[in-house]
């Protein structure tokens, strides 16, 4: 949000109300009077609520106001890998179908790679309605900049009310830039989504204060409205054989997808047991194990079990196991029938990734 903040030193009497109220650190006193940091301030206007002598005073700019009633259309970005449309591509349509209907707009599937042709078929048979289709040998991989400069582009174009996106490394690393590069609203890590149909305003709920409130958001002034979804909180659209969808091929030039970074490698991590987000047993390690060397029985046990290995944050951090093993709220979600927990005490933060959970939580008595 662009405007001014300014302080009437003549006013200011130093009381610290100001600098206790700002949630950005953004102010200190410097002669008894308040010097406000505009690296870190937001504009939030905290401190202007809590000062008593009206010694500070915020301008928000207006801003050009958007024409909200041009957006139109909910899109799903669907992740690939080597040309493997992800299955929470096919969660986010089953959900984008939902939220389309309500709005009575096109559900539409945006796909960015190479060679993806073959694809297309699968994307309309899961109920996409428009595919936009981004093809070019710089995004047969995921890289941050040319993606973002191609979703932008397309949003930018074509105006969407809504971008669904997984909420998974590459998800969460793309849409929040281009959610900044639009200026839209974004709420990562939502467990369910709705529409107020009357406002036509995506109802964002996801946990709150550490899983202890649910809290529904909304995006009432910008467009896109934006979120991101984990893995397995939503159940995968149905397919139909007899669908078909309009596709929109979008060619962009070389400068497009230019990159700060160069894609030296990816290295598939050797999974010696089933795939953590997809198993339906899953044995978990914390620091209760007192060291690596312990996670031998977890994995004996998880490969006895048909399972996969889990991990605490506790665990990960200590470098016990890669990160890929992570349950939880930075981790992953898993929805297993059965969640054995060995030496974790079941902080709200862990159980947040096993909330699909087919078993009643046990809260991990007697570990
Ligand atoms: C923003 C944020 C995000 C986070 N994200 C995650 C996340 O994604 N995933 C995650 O896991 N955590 C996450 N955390 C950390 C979380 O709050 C906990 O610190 C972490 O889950 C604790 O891991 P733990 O249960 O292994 O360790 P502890 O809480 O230390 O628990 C160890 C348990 O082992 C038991 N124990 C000890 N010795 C033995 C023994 N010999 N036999 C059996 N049991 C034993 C203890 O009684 C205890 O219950 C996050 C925290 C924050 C602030």
């Amino acid at each position: 949000m662009a405007g001014s903040i300014t302080i009437f030193l003549d006013r200011c009497n130093g009381c610290t109300l100001c600098v206790k109220a700002c949630p950005f650190d953004a102010i200190h006193m410097a002669n008894k009077k308040a010097v406000i940091d505009m690296a870190k301030c937001t504009l939030c206007g905290a401190c202007v609520e809590v000062c008593e002598l009206n010694a500070i005073e915020l301008k928000k700019d207006a801003g050009v106001k958007k024409d909200l009633s041009l957006y139109k259309d909910v899109w799903v970005f669907c992740e690939q890998k080597k040309g493997v449309i992800q299955s929470i591509s096919f969660e986010l349509l089953g959900e984008g179908r939902k939220l389309a209907d309500k709005l009575g707009v096109k559900l539409c599937a945006v796909m960015l790679g190479s060679a993806v042709e073959s694809r297309i078929a699968e994307l309309a048979e899961r109920g996409a309605d428009k595919i936009y289709i981004a093809d070019h040998p710089a995004l047969q991989s995921f890289q941050d900049d040319p993606y973002t400069e191609v979703l932008v582009k397309l949003a930018e174009e074509y105006l969407p009310e809504i971008i669904l996106c997984g909420a998974t490394v590459i998800g969460r690393s793309l849409v929040s830039r281009v959610a900044v590069r639009l200026n839209a609203g974004l709420t990562a890590d939502c467990t369910a989504l709705d529409i107020a149909e009357k406002e036509r305003l995506l109802l964002q709920t996801r946990p709150a204060f550490g899983g202890n409130i649910m809290a529904v958001i909304i995006t009432p002034n910008h467009r896109p409205q934006m979120a991101t979804v984990r893995h397995k909180v939503m159940k995968e659209a149905a397919i139909d054989k007899a669908r078909k969808a309009e596709v929109i091929r979008k060619n962009y030039p070389d400068e497009v997808m230019k990159s700060r970074t160069r894609l030296v490698d990816i290295v598939a991590e050797i999974e010696e047991t089933v795939n953590l987000a997809e198993a339906d047993i899953v044995v978990s390690g914390g620091r209760g194990l007192g060291g690596p060397e312990n996670f031998a029985m977890i994995r004996e046990l998880a490969k006895t079990l048909n399972g996969a290995v889990g991990a605490s944050r506790a665990a990960v951090d200590a470098d016990w196991i890669p990160y890929s093993h992570q349950v939880g709220q930075t981790g992953k979600t898993v929805v297993p029938k059965l969640y054995l927990a060995c030496g974790i005490s079941g902080q709200i933060q862990h159980l947040i990734g096993d909330e699909g959970r087919k078993v009643p939580d046990p809260r991990f008595q007697g570990e």
